[in-house]
């Protein structure tokens, strides 16, 4: 008899177990908008130019593979915060910024929620209803409480900025509240610049702290610059943030797990405690971070011309989301007679479209259809070429009526 007699079979992940129902299905028509994961036209996965460009020079430059320290590459962590922030930012100059390495965008909340565990004990995290489904998985793991604040409109298909201020508001005073930086996971729906400025304020009056997870900047809109506004409207205002930040996207660096969590504080003093206890957190779980992923955005943000480089890739992948977004929307709007108007579509931006289909209706998009999506509606785009839009219409429009 095992010693593992009473573990019983975990379900399978929502989002990651979708792509392995997706293997499962023989079918030609097959779709897979589940994983956010970019494809090219002909749906392959991509590895950006610049990336493997970055990488043969690395080869060429003959890097050894010794530890990093606890606190990850320092090349990195100087470029990542100066992307995140702009190298101008007076919280850099002002050595205010607490920056450690982590295993990605997961691996960066997760080193933020252990540091909330130990030294804000009993404070709730707000995250935004729905959120990315491991957000939950993070703080539970961590021993964090967490409630949530409304932030979709089903009515709307849009933002539920009164009720989402309204929850804010009514978080004790001193909460922290997860904020998505850009292409909020899983609605494609953002706040405007002037909301950001209203949630600025409230967060502000009551001495709250936003944490953002900045998981898509530059492939929000393209602009690496435009993604990070949101953040650093808070950084001017001299407010203290907690921000994880992601390379699976961006520069398509999914299974190197490159990331990094910022604590942006008000002194130099604060900032080098604050990172010597991150640094601790980090030393138990896992040592050290890996090198190749850090090294390559090292490269690549170091080196103008693989900078421009990487941008123009980044606006490439922006732009193919949108072409098809458009397409989605075009298809939907003649196919559908029922004079519904799909608006919502064009709205989002991001990765995701945030379907507006329940439970049941996403089942018979898989089921009857062969379109492989998250339950709770949500469609990768990235998933998606121009050739596959009528098809997907059809199935839509089918699986809401
Ligand atoms: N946050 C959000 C909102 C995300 O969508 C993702 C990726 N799906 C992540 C964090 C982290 O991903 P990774 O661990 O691959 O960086």
């Amino acid at each position: 008899v095992s010693r593992f007699e009473s573990v019983t079979m975990a379900p399978a992940d929502p989002i990651l177990g979708v792509s392995e129902a997706f293997k499962k299905d023989n079918s030609e028509k097959k779709l897979n908008l589940g994983v956010g994961a970019y494809r090219t036209e002909d749906l392959q996965p991509y590895v950006l130019e610049v990336v493997k460009k970055a990488e043969k020079k690395m080869l060429e430059g003959g890097d050894n593979k010794e530890y990093l320290p606890i606190e990850g590459l320092a090349a990195f962590n100087k470029a990542t915060a100066e992307l995140l922030l702009g190298a101008d930012n007076a919280a850099i100059k002002e050595n205010r910024v607490a920056t450690v390495q982590g295993l990605s965008g997961t691996g960066s909340l997760r080193l933020g929620a252990a540091f909330i565990q130990r030294y804000f004990p009993g404070i709730t995290v707000y995250i935004s209803s729905p959120t990315w489904g491991n957000h939950k998985n993070i703080f539970n793991d961590a021993g964090v409480p967490w409630k949530e604040y409304r932030y979709f409109d089903p009515k709307t298909v849009g933002l539920d900025f009164d009720g989402m201020m309204e929850d804010i508001e009514n978080a004790p005073e001193g909460s922290i509240i997860l904020l998505h930086g850009c292409a909020h996971n899983p609605t494609g729906i953002d706040p405007t610049p002037d909301q950001w400025e209203k949630i600025a304020d409230l967060i502000q009056q009551k001495n709250h702290m936003a944490f953002f997870d900045v998981a898509y900047q530059g492939f929000a809109s393209g602009s690496l610059d435009d993604d990070a506004s949101s953040v650093r409207k808070f950084v001017a205002r001299g407010m203290e943030v907690f921000v994880a930040q992601s390379y699976s996207k961006n520069l398509g660096l999914y299974a190197e797990r490159v990331g990094a969590i910022n604590a942006i504080v008000s002194s130099a003093d604060v900032a080098a405690r604050v990172k010597s206890q991150l640094k601790r957190i980090a030393r138990p779980m896992y040592s050290n971070p890996p090198v190749h992923g850090a090294r390559i955005v090292a490269n690549v943000v170091g080196e103008p011309t693989m900078f421009d480089e990487w941008r123009a890739e980044m606006q490439m992948m922006a732009g193919r989301i949108k072409t098809v977004r458009q397409r989605l929307y075009d298809e939907l709007s003649t196919k559908d007679k029922s004079g519904k108007d799909w608006s919502f579509v064009l709205k989002q931006i991001g990765m995701f479209s945030f379907t507006g289909l329940n439970k049941a209706q996403s089942d018979n998009m898989t089921d009857k259809w062969h379109v492989y999506m998250t339950k709770d509606g949500r469609i990768s785009l990235a998933g998606l070429n121009l050739a596959k839009c009528a098809y997907l219409a059809d199935a839509i429009i089918d699986s809401y009526y």
